[in-house]
């Protein structure tokens, strides 16, 4: 199990991107779930032992991470949100490349992994082509075969959903969960979707905060009964935010579509919705922006 317990990150300028965020992740895969500039990168970068937080604890089994650094990175795997490739070298020569670096020196040890590693990635077929030729979808699976190397006990896996089409994103995440069997994996997101899915648990984070953590379908279940939607004209939105605590609005086929979070009916003019994540997300959204 994974203990982030109290970590505060004030950057140089003053910007507080962690404010005294505590969590605990259990081996499956965790959704860490916030829009831009929350704090996912600080909080997985500090994870992954590539900066100290200001503050705070982190343990990962019995290792303390943030005072022995070293011994975290042996079972670590990461994947940032941009990682360089070489041009025109092969997958599997790459593969094999980066497992001499992480230091699998026996040759049939080496290709043992790189095969696996590859065929686990759905990537064997591809395997002789260039890493640099790759689409977003087989690039970001090469990135976790990279990152499994060494068979590593948690995977930290930065945004790599963003810029892939649905199929590859499906195709990625069914891996990730794949891995996650024997892995705890820690998947950090904007995209409501990715955590619906497939993740077991999950936080949301806003403005350096844990906003909400729990289960997602527990999450869901807490607003049965408590979200209600309605057709209104554009035009009538700035007073239903200021009558209502509107969560979401959205244009639909011409009309703006608002959920609004009330313990009861707010009005004739409203009917009850099944809550879903995205319901949770926004509500837990709207509720750190008023704060
Ligand atoms: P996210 O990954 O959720 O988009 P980040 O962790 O990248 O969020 O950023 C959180 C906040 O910290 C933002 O306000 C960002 O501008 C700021 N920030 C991130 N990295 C640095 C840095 N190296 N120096 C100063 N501020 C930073």
């Amino acid at each position: 199990m994974l203990v982030v317990d109290g970590v505060t990150q004030i950057y140089r300028g003053g910007v507080t991107a962690l404010n005294n965020v505590s969590i605990e992740i259990k081996p499956g895969l965790f959704g860490l779930l916030g829009p831009n500039g929350a704090g996912k990168s600080t909080l997985m970068r500090t994870i992954a032992t590539l900066q100290t937080p200001s503050k705070g604890a982190i343990r990962f089994g019995g290792i303390d991470v943030i005072k022995d650094p070293e011994r975290l990175r042996q079972v670590l795997g990461y994947l940032p949100q941009d990682f360089g490739v070489y041009p025109r070298v092969s997958a599997y020569a790459m593969l094999d490349h980066m497992a001499v670096l992480k230091g699998i020196a026996n040759a049939r040890e080496r290709r043992q992994t790189v095969e696996t590693l590859l065929r686990q990635t759905n990537l064997w077929n591809v395997r002789n082509k260039s890493v640099a030729g790759f689409s977003g979808g087989m690039r970001q699976r090469y990135g976790i075969a990279q990152a499994l190397i060494g068979k590593p006990q948690l995977l930290i896996v930065d945004e790599p959903t963003a810029g892939l089409d649905p199929e590859e994103r499906n195709r990625f995440l069914n891996l990730l969960a794949d891995v996650s069997q024997t892995v705890v994996v820690i998947l950090s997101t904007h995209i409501v979707d990715d955590v619906a899915q497939l993740c077991s648990d999950m936080a949301i984070i806003s403005k350096g905060k844990i906003a909400r953590q729990g289960i997602p379908s527990a999450l869901t279940a807490e607003l049965k009964g408590k979200v209600w939607r309605s057709f209104i004209d554009k035009s009538e939105l700035d007073a239903a935010k200021s009558n209502h605590r509107v969560i979401l609005s959205r244009l639909v086929g011409g009309r703006t579509l608002i959920h609004v979070l009330a313990d009861t009916n707010p009005g004739p003019d409203f009917e009850p919705v099944t809550p879903d994540l995205e319901d949770v997300y926004f509500a837990a959204l709207t509720s750190t922006q008023a704060n």
